[in-house]
């Protein structure tokens, strides 16, 4: 039986999973690996899971080049469950860190992280709306922070940094969850990565952390053993029960990425997406607006306004019966937002252009 066509999913997470991995997860949720058990139903701790963890680690050190002395941690607690990690982990006698405040998560970032420390402010965009990445001439970071946090992408906001920045011999930590995977990087120039797993890499549940091992062994005492980096390095991500199911399935979109030709052809694809959107919007004679800097302009979160808030509801019922699903904007930045994470494919973005196109003619 032919497969019904699913709808193009603009959500900003959990996001749209690709096809090919939804499939493949449904055809074995029955009987996974010829155990006769779902992948759920084993133990994470017998052979044949302990054999996919280790593989699907694999793939992702090649996959995004993860240097051998970097560890891979499969954790839980999400992003924000990082907010209060990171510090607990990496201050290491240190009394302070830089922050750089670029939108509503590093924000959130920021006020979790001064229960643990001093937190300075090396930059904001505040004062700009947060339509750009402060220049880094105006970065004021001291070389005795315990590390420099950064969002790499604004998942609210819409601004992405599309330079890695020198922080000397103080670690960068970065807050990848909205676009981990989405291009290569360098790892190697930073400390930590870390990100939730329901945008770029799976289901939520999973959350994950790239580490140098220089950083590790530091921990503040009282730091849960689930959440100190060093015990869970130590022991397979495994200290607990680690989320399963949602590390099985990233290692399926792990493959995935691999079949699409790796993250350099994956990175090209997302350029050409963000391309063809940024440009009817901006070839959409005001029409349409979005307000952010554009060297600084998210690759996978695209927000957008319509020239009066009163046409919102109709653009979003239009979309609906277009199959152009979750485009609402998020409520502090109002209007829309459309999230085209690696699993959207180019045709989704071509139908979208072609309803903002058709709309912008009938209301314009
Ligand atoms: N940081 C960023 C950049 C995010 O996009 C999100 C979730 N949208 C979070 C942090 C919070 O992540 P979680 O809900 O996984 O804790």
């Amino acid at each position: 039986m032919a497969a019904m066509p699913r709808p193009f999913n603009f959500s900003p997470g959990p996001a749209a999973l690709p096809e090919p991995v939804l499939r493949q997860a449904a055809s074995e949720m029955l009987d996974w690996n010829g155990t006769g058990l779902s992948v759920m139903e084993v133990s994470h701790r017998g052979k044949e899971f302990m054999a996919l963890q280790a593989g699907i680690e694999a793939d992702l050190r090649e996959l995004l080049a993860v240097p051998a002395n970097y560890k891979v941690l499969f954790l839980q607690g999400g992003a924000i469950g990082q907010n209060a990690i990171v510090p607990m982990n990496l201050l290491r006698g240190r009394k302070s860190a830089d922050y750089v405040d670029t939108g509503a998560w590093s924000t959130r970032s920021i006020a979790a992280a001064a229960h643990y420390c001093r937190v300075n402010v090396a930059a904001s965009g505040k004062a700009g709306g947060f339509t750009s990445i402060p220049k880094p001439s105006e970065w004021r970071l001291d070389s005795e922070a315990a590390y420099v946090h950064i969002c790499a992408n604004e998942t609210i906001g819409g601004v992405e940094y599309h330079w890695v920045p020198d922080t000397g011999a103080v670690p960068l930590v970065a807050d990848m969850s909205s676009n981990i995977l989405s291009r290569p990087i360098d790892v190697s120039r930073y400390g930590l990565i870390y990100a939730g797993a329901q945008k770029n890499i799976g289901p939520a549940g999973l959350t994950l952390v790239i580490v140098d091992e220089r950083l590790l062994g530091g921990a503040l005492p009282t730091t849960p053993s689930a959440f100190d980096y060093t015990i869970q390095a130590a022991n397979n991500s495994m200290i607990n029960t680690p989320p399963t199911y949602a590390i099985y399935l990233a290692g399926l979109v792990f493959r995935w990425l691999d079949d699409q030709g790796g993250l350099a052809a994956v990175g090209e694809r997302n350029r050409a997406k963000a391309a063809l959107l940024y440009g009817c919007i901006d070839g959409s004679g005001g029409f349409y607006r979005n307000d952010i800097a554009p060297a600084d302009r998210s690759l996978m979160n695209v927000p957008f306004h319509l020239p009066d808030p009163a046409l919102d509801a109709e653009f979003l019922d239009g979309a609906k019966a277009a199959d152009l699903l979750q485009l609402k904007g998020h409520r502090i930045v109002g209007g829309m937002r459309a999230s085209i994470y690696n699993a959207m494919p180019l045709e989704g973005v071509r139908a979208l252009v072609a309803y903002m196109v058709h709309f912008a003619t009938r209301r314009g």
